[in-house]
């Protein structure tokens, strides 16, 4: 059985109509029934004592004799019943043609949404001028299939550079196997070679896919443990030693005695990121500059280098997977563009946030702010 709220709204709308209104009727047919009744009753019973008093004065219907009172009454109530079927059926009626004009916007919009298919996904529907509900309901919508359509490129996109990513390795070794195959008796050198090319390529792309797996965890933050900002720092300086004493880079660590709270694996990876980042893009003889400082509510950590620096016009780009201001440059060293798209969901995933400032060829500075627990027995 079809259960009333299951029913269309227009129906239910006209089904509580009829309601009311046969309620109404009813009891105001009830009503004046009673009434004439007694009117009758008591004019009757009145004119039988005293005839007299009341023939000089009009009643509300001509007297007659006892059975024609009777016959009124029936006529009454026949006549009463028939304008209340009539009251409740022309009213149904028309309360169906009302709600039907009324809904009509909603009807016209489920319809073009109903129309949206694979084919034409992202089409915006018709904003109706008025400022109702519906109207509301409609720019709501498009605003949604806007955002869907944003994050739907933002995938395609990301797809994509992934596939563009992995290939390029993949491609190398490839032709670095086959060019070996054409030689008849390739030398141990050469074999050596290809190795060594090989281990770079297949090196690459365990980076990479790595990373991907990383950029696509569900990991949430779980435990927020305390963590010495020093001893974290003094671990990714070790693990960066090569290429920081390679270029002769100065190290300014100014985070003692500050604490940062967090998962540890994730919040070291974030800052591994952004430390290689300032080594990678330092300029030989440079100085990189690690303060952090709190406050009651936060840990703020800065990182500066006075590196090659990023164009103003990129700056919000960086943090976009596979983004690199210079694609070759960053593939020649070793690079794909996904270091600080992990650290941007590192950080979010901690509740903080990271904002970049940077002069090109001048200096960069990435400032990274991280809430304390609210709860003071976790600190
Ligand atoms: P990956 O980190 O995946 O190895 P990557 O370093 O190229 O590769 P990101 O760390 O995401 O990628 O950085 C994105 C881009 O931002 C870099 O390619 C680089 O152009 C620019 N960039 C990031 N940090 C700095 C910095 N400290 N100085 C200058 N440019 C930077
Ligand atoms: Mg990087």
């Amino acid at each position: 059985m079809i259960r009333f709220n299951q029913l269309p709204l227009r129906l239910r709308l006209t089904l509580l109509m009829a309601l009311l209104l046969t309620t109404a009727s009813i009891l105001l047919m009830m009503t004046s029934v009673f009434a004439a009744r007694d009117i009758y009753k008591q004019d009757f019973q009145r004119i039988e004592g005293r005839p007299e008093e009341f023939l000089s004065r009009k009643p509300i219907v001509p007297l007659r004799p006892g059975a024609a009172v009777i016959q009124n009454d029936r006529e009454f109530t026949t006549v009463g019943i028939i304008s209340t079927i009539i009251v409740i059926v022309v009213g149904t009626g028309l309360t169906y043609l009302i709600a039907g004009r009324a809904l009509k916007p909603v009807t016209d919009l489920s319809q073009e949404i109903e129309e949206i298919g694979d084919n034409n996904l992202f089409r915006q529907v018709r904003v109706p001028p008025s400022n109702d509900e519906v109207s509301k309901l409609s720019r709501s919508f498009n605003r949604m299939i806007h955002k869907l359509e944003k994050m739907f490129d933002a995938q395609k996109n990301f797809s994509a550079n992934a596939a563009h990513e992995l290939k390029t390795p993949l491609a190398a070794m490839i032709a670095n196997i086959e060019v070996l195959q054409l030689d008849d008796r390739p030398t141990v050198d050469e074999y050596k070679e290809t190795l060594e090319d090989t281990l770079k390529n297949a090196q690459r792309l365990s980076h990479l896919v790595n990373d991907l797996l990383k950029l696509n965890a569900e990991q949430s933050v779980a435990i927020y443990e305390k963590i010495e900002a020093r001893d974290m720092f003094g671990s990714i300086i070790d693990e960066l030693l090569q290429p920081i004493q390679s270029k002769n880079i100065r190290i300014d660590d100014r985070t003692a005695d500050v604490q940062l709270y967090g998962d540890k694996p994730l919040l070291y990876r974030a800052f591994y990121n952004v430390i290689h980042n300032a080594v990678k893009y330092n300029k030989p003889n440079g100085v990189i500059i690690i303060a952090a400082a709190e406050n009651a509510d936060n840990t703020r950590i800065t990182i500066f280098d006075t590196g090659i620096g990023i164009p103003e016009d990129q700056l919000d780009k960086i943090f976009d997977p596979f983004y690199c201001v210079d694609k070759s440059r960053s593939r020649e060293l070793g690079g794909s563009g996904l270091g600080l798209s992990i650290v941007k969901m590192v950080i979010e995933k901690h509740g903080g946030e990271i904002q970049v400032q940077s002069v090109a060829d001048v200096s960069t500075t990435i400032v990274i702010r991280l809430p304390k627990p609210r709860n003071k027995d976790d600190r």
